[in-house]
């Protein structure tokens, strides 16, 4: 490369680096998230939604969720199998690392069941230490793998009393504001058995703790953090959702909500109906945030649902073939709001966890 050009190469970058920027020219910046509203359909894959969408409209792409404004494919994958469980397939997304089947927002060094490896810190932790309001609703077990990967940290996903205790004990912020869904028993027992009376140390931790639907709706307008832990699945998931989001929506910091709603069983209409329903609270909740609230929906992995034939008219229950296991196929990702254009494309299941604390600004 010659001198002269090199000069004259100097001389345009400093005109670059020095030309004035307009006031009122600067292209707008994205909008940021306040917040964030994550939908987990547990082994929700584009079979499931396919046949759901089938079942619940007669048709194609009438579900909410294949009709948001982005959408990409997410890879599943855990760091150890190509197929992965709740546990690994939850890490993922609220860590951003890949780690191995069964372990809770610890790193692939862990040993399951054994020693734990590195902690990860989760999405809904990082918005604690900011300062937002955070909450899980699942209509699976409190201290199940989807719940547990963003408040917990554990190297077995069966560890119920362990991971719930970490409620009491968070270890970054002051712990998750609102937690509703089943698992009532378990939880009880799980946690008596390492000697934590858990009313008195979650009422003494600040949080309303009720144990039935009723008294959750009894509680919801008057507290800012709140347990419910249901005994059985006689309640209504979107109604759990619609008080976690009002609670949260009362701190004026923003926050980040967590929804699950675990669809995957050879029980075919009830995974389908169970998968509609999810569909119809997520455009619900959709439809009431502003627009400074990120809506996202994703799955952890898929299941194997298949139509291997039929047609219009034909009912759809009886076209599905079932085998009851976990598959390693990409899922849809869907998503409104701030931050969402980031949803595009095919993505590893880690991205989510960019695409959302992006969102956020962080
Ligand atoms: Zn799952």
């Amino acid at each position: 490369m010659n001198r002269t050009f090199l000069v004259l190469a100097f001389a345009i970058l400093l005109f670059a680096c020095s030309a004035p920027v307009e006031e009122g020219e600067a292209p707008e910046l994205p909008q940021k998230a306040k917040n964030v509203i994550l939908f987990i359909g547990d082994g929700v894959g584009i079979p499931t939604l396919n046949a759901a969408s089938l079942f619940g409209y007669g048709k194609p792409l009438s579900l909410f969720v294949q009709q948001m404004p982005h959408s990409g494919l997410s890879d599943t994958s855990a760091a150890n199998s190509w197929v992965s469980d709740s546990a690994s397939g939850m890490t993922a997304i609220m860590t951003g690392t890949k780690t191995n089947n069964g372990v809770v927002s610890l790193g692939p060094d862990t040993i399951r069941r054994e020693q734990d490896g590195q902690i990860l810190k989760t999405l809904l932790e990082l918005a604690e230490e900011k300062g937002l309001a955070t909450g899980v609703v699942s209509n699976s077990s409190m201290a199940d793998a989807t719940p547990a990967a963003c408040y917990a940290h554990a190297n077995d996903r069966n560890k119920t009393g362990e991971i719930f205790r970490q409620i009491l004990e968070p270890r970054f912020g002051d712990g998750v504001d609102v937690v509703i869904g089943p698992g009532r028993d378990a939880i009880l027992g799980a946690t008596a058995e390492l000697e934590i009376d858990l009313a008195k140390a979650l009422e003494d931790a600040g949080y309303t703790f009720v144990l039935s639907e009723s008294e959750m709706l009894e509680a919801a307008p008057g507290t800012q953090r709140l347990v419910a832990l249901y005994p059985d699945n006689e309640y209504d998931l979107a109604t759990s959702a619609d008080s976690a989001f009002e609670i949260l929506s009362r701190d004026p910091d923003g926050f980040f909500l967590m929804v699950e709603s675990n669809n995957h069983s050879e029980d075919v209409e009830a995974t389908l109906s169970g998968t509609v329903k999810m569909d119809r609270m997520i455009r619900s909740l959709a439809e009431r945030v502003g627009p400074d609230t990120l809506v996202i929906f994703a799955a952890d992995h898929s299941y194997a649902y298949r139509i291997p034939g039929g047609g219009p008219g034909d009912e759809v229950i009886s076209l599905v073939t079932v085998e009851d296991t976990h598959t390693a196929e990409e899922v849809l990702v869907a998503a409104q709001g701030p931050g969402s254009e980031a949803v595009r494309g095919l993505f590893p299941n880690t991205k989510l966890f960019s695409i959302m604390k992006e969102a956020y600004g962080w």
